[in-house]
C-alpha cells in the first residue's frame, strides 16, 4: 500500500536509536524527509548515513539531522527551525525517566519528567499543529509507554509524565478544528522493545538479583504472550501507518504494541 506521504516533512524525536529510528527508517522507506533528532552527534550521524545509504529508502527522500536535547527549550527550537515549524508529521520521543523509588524523587526529579514525557511533546505540539491544519494535513504520533495503562511502580515518574501527556492528547486530538482540518494526534504505547533502553533495564535487574542480564532477559520474555520482544521495524511500521493518508479517521487513540502482554479487554 502507498502511504501517500511522500515528500511530507517529518521531525523525529530521539531518533539515533530504538523506537525513535524504526519511526524515521519507516518513514523515510515511504519517501517522507526527515529530521532527525538526538543529543550525541556521532550516534545520530551514523543513524543518518545508514538511511541515506538504505536501498529502501527512495532516491530525493532527505534525511537531514539536529544534535540537540530535544527536552530544552534550545534543543526544540533547533529542531523546528529546520522547517520554520512547518512539519506535516511530528514524532515526539525522548529517554524516558529513571527507575526508582518515590521517596527518593524530589521536585527537581519530577520536573524533569515531566519536561521530557509531558511538557515536551506538548511544545512541538503547539509549534507545529496550527501549521499544520492551515495546510490540511497533520499526524503527530507520541510515543509512551505500556506504563500508561499498565503501571509499573518503580516507574513512578513515567507512569505520572506520561498519564499527563495522555490526558491533555485525549482532549487536544478531538479538537473539531484540528481533526475536520487533516490532523490526527495519537499514541503509541510500546510494551518490551529489544532497545538499548531495555538492554540497560535487564542488566540493572540483573546485577540487583545477581542473575545473568540473559536470564532476566529471559524471564521477562517469558512474559510476553509472543515469546519475544518487539523489534524497533516492526514499532516503525505502525508510526508510518498512522502517519498515512488512510489512518486520517484515526486519532486520539493509545495503541498498545506489545506482543499480547497487557492482559486487560480494553
Ligand atoms: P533508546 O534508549 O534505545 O533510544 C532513545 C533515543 O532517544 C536515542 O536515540 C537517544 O539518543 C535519544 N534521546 C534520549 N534523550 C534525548 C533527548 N533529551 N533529546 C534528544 N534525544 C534523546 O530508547 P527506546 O527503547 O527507543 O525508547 C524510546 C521511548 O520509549 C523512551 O521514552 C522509553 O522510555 C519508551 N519505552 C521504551 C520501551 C522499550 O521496551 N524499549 C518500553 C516502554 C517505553
Amino acid at each position: 500500500m502507498d502511504y501517500r506521504i511522500k515528500n511530507r516533512w517529518a521531525l523525529v524525536g530521539g531518533a539515533s536509536k530504538g523506537l525513535g529510528l524504526g519511526c524515521a527508517r519507516a518513514l523515510a522507506r515511504e519517501g517522507a524527509h526527515v529530521v532527525l533528532v538526538a543529543r550525541g552527534a556521532p550516534a545520530l550521524e551514523a543513524a543518518a548515513a545508514a538511511l541515506r545509504a538504505d536501498p529502501e529508502v527512495p532516491a530525493g527522500t532527505q534525511v537531514l539531522t539536529v544534535a540537540a536535547d530535544i527536552t530544552t527549550p534550545e534543543g526544540r527550537a533547533a529542531a523546528l527551525a529546520v522547517r520554520g515549524s512547518a512539519y506535516d508529521i511530528v514524532v515526539t520521543n525522548a529517554g524516558g525517566p529513571p527507575p526508582g523509588d518515590f521517596r527518593e524523587w524530589d521536585r527537581e526529579a519530577w520536573i524533569r519528567a515531566l519536561d521530557a514525557n509531558m511538557l515536551t511533546p506538548i511544545e512541538l505540539i503547539k509549534a507545529t499543529v496550527d501549521g499544520m491544519a492551515s495546510r490540511g494535513f497533520g499526524r503527530i504520533v507520541n510515543i509512551t509507554s505500556g506504563a500508561v495503562k499498565a503501571p509499573n511502580e518503580i516507574l513512578g515518574l513515567s507512569n505520572g509524565a506520561r498519564s499527563g501527556l495522555t490526558g491533555f492528547i485525549a482532549g487536544l486530538a478531538r479538537n473539531g478544528k484540528l481533526v475536520s482540518a487533516g490532523v490526527t494526534i495519537n499514541n503509541l504505547l510500546p510494551g518490551a522493545f529489544d532497545t538499548d533502553r531495555l538492554r540497560t533495564t535487564l542488566e540493572g535487574a540483573a546485577k540487583k538479583t545477581g542473575q545473568s542480564a540473559e536470564a532476566v532477559a529471559e524471564s521477562r520474555r517469558k512474559t510476553v504472550p509472543a515469546g519475544r520482544f518487539g523489534e524497533a521495524d516492526e514499532f516503525g511500521a505502525t508510526c508510518a501507518f498512522l502517519c498515512s493518508a488512510q489512518a486520517g479517521y484515526i486519532t486520539g487513540q493509545n495503541l498498545l504494541i506489545d506482543g499480547g502482554a497487557y492482559p486487560g479487554t480494553f
